[in-house]
Parts: C-alpha cells; structure tokens; sequence
C-alpha cells in the first residue's frame, strides 16, 4: 500500500471509529475491529477490482488476501486496545501518545456530553437559571399564541439558612439534592423543572392554574411528609402565577409568582398561594380570566 493510501485509511479508520461511538462508546475492541475491518475490506474491494480487470484474477484472490486482512485486523486491534488499557493502567507518562491521539480524535465525543451538561446546575442536574429564562420566555409565547394554560410555581424551602447553620453547607447540599429528586417525582411529564436560585425552584407546567395549585399542595405535602422522618424538619412555600390576558412575557408570569411567593412567606410559611379567591378547584384549559394586574 503506498503512503497517501495508508493515511487515507488510517483517517477513514478514524472517522468509522468515532461515527461508531454513538453505539459502541463502551466496547473500545469491537468499535477498532469493526472500523479497521470495514476500512481493509473497502480497501481489498478496490483492490481486487483493479486486479480483476487488469489481469483477470479470480474471485478466490479476493476472499486470500481479505481473510489475511482480517486476520490482521483482529491482531492490531487487539494490541491496540492492549496497549491503551495496559499503559493508562499504569500511567507510563511516555506512553500518553497513542491514546492522546484517540482522546483529540473524539474530542467531539466529549463535547457531546459537555453540552448535555451545560444548561443543567451542578449540585442538582436540574436546569439552571439561564435555562428557565429562556425556555420560559418560549413557553410563555406559546402559551399566548395558543391560548393553552401555563403555570409557574416558585417553590422556596422556608428557613433554610437554619438548617445551613445548624448542620453544616454540606448537608445542607444533600437537602438541596434530595429536594431536587423528590420533585422530579412529582411533576408531570410534560413539566419543566428548574433550580433558579440557592434554595428555589421552579416548575412550568401547561396547566390551568386549580390543577398548578393542587401540584403546588402536592408538593407541600411530599416535602412535609418525607422530612417528617428525616432530621432536617424543612417545609417549602410556593407562590403560583399563570398565563392571563395581562401577562405579556416572562418577566410578568414570574413577578405575579413571587409576589404570592412572598405573602405565603409573610402569612407563616409552609403554604401555597396562587390566584386570590382560586382555593378550590374550577378546572378550566385556557387563561380567560382576567387577572389584577401587578402594577403597583
Ligand atoms: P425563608 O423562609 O425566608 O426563605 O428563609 P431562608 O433562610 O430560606 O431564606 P434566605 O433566602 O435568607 O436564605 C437562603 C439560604 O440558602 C442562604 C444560603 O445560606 C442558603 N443557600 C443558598 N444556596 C445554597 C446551596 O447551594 N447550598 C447550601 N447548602 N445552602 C445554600
Ligand atoms: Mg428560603
Ligand atoms: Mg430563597
């Protein structure tokens, strides 16, 4: 094989084998075998062709010369894979080399996964601040245009700086986390759960506001319940807001939200306030109500 196509091979070789990560990522010996062995064959194709047509070889020269690069193929890629485990093993510092060229070749790899993270906070998974600013100016346009019922609630464990100060900010973190868990339990399929602040989350859910309510008690309830039998005795309270004919972006949706956030602080806590009035539920898809308007 001369040298531009040994380095063409070596790159298609390369190129199959980070295509392949998306099926094989943990099985590095299949996906080199199936990528250096794709490659020969695609090579001893062409190969055989010319020959064929030059020289009128028989198709029994194919199969010779492609079981003796299979065979080859199964030997590289069993040193190949032994050398990468047997020198990442043992970390030989001179032995970076090789397996650096397969880290820089599937750097795309590792970018993948980094964008999976990015939009996701770091204590809790759950998307982050950025993240509900905006998916939430997105949902509160749909809304709008469709005339399809959207609620947020803004859940804020009471008191938390207590169980900071009398436990530690670690254990602290582990409450924060244990939270996050217990309310990707509870909401819908269809809702959006955010971390948008230390101790706050958020939820946006395409419901009218009695069903947004009645998720926001369920949620007061799982919390109480659950730290009922923990030592960290935390309550949260909710404030709840939806999509009306005065809401004109994210910004309103939200304002209303933490205002009634605010006054289910103010009036003891461990409480879920939503519309004035809305207490019990009158189930209704679309924001036809009209709402006080939060200018003062
Ligand atoms: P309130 O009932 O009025 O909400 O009282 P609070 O103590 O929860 O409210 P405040 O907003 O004053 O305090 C929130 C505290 O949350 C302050 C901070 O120490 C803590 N906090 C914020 N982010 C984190 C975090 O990531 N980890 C931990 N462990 N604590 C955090
Ligand atoms: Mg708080
Ligand atoms: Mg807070």
């Amino acid at each position: 094989m001369g040298h531009d196509a040994a380095v063409r091979d070596a790159i298609l070789i390369i190129l199959l084998y980070e295509k392949l990560g998306k099926y094989l990522r943990k099985a590095l010996f299949t996906r080199i075998l199936v990528s250096v062995a794709c490659v020969l064959t695609f090579d001893q194709a062409g190969f055989f062709t010319a020959l064929h047509f030059v020289t009128g070889a028989p198709v029994a020269v194919f199969f010779g010369g492609w079981f003796a690069k299979m065979a080859a193929a199964l030997v590289y890629s069993t040193m190949l894979v032994g050398y990468i485990r047997w020198f990442e093993a043992r970390q030989v510092p001179a032995a970076r080399g090789l397996s650096d060229i397969f880290d820089t070749l599937t750097y795309r790899e590792r970018y993948e996964a980094l964008v999976e993270h990015v939009g996701r906070d770091g204590l809790t998974g759950l998307l982050h601040r950025g993240r509900f600013d905006s998916d939430g100016e997105a949902a509160v346009a749909a809304s709008l245009r469709t005339a399809r019922a959207l609620s947020l609630l803004i859940i804020d464990v009471d008191h938390f700086k207590s169980i900071n100060d009398r436990f530690g900010h670690a254990e602290g973190d582990k409450v924060l986390k244990a939270l996050a868990i217990l309310l990707g339990e509870l909401v819908g399929t269809e809702d959006q759960l955010f971390r948008i602040g230390g101790e706050e989350f958020a939820i946006l859910g395409w419901r009218p506001q009695p069903l947004a309510r009645l998720l926001g008690e369920t949620v007061r309830q799982a919390v109480k319940t659950s730290a009922s039998t923990s030592r960290f005795d935390i309550t949260v309270s909710a404030g709840i807001s939806t999509v009306s004919e005065t809401t004109r972006c994210l910004a309103d949706l939200f304002a209303l939200a933490d205002q009634r956030l605010y006054k289910a602080k103010s009036t003891g806590r461990d409480r879920v306030v939503g519309e004035p009035g809305g207490n019990e539920a009158d189930a209704r898809n679309t924001w036809t109500r009209p709402e006080r308007s939060a200018g003062a």
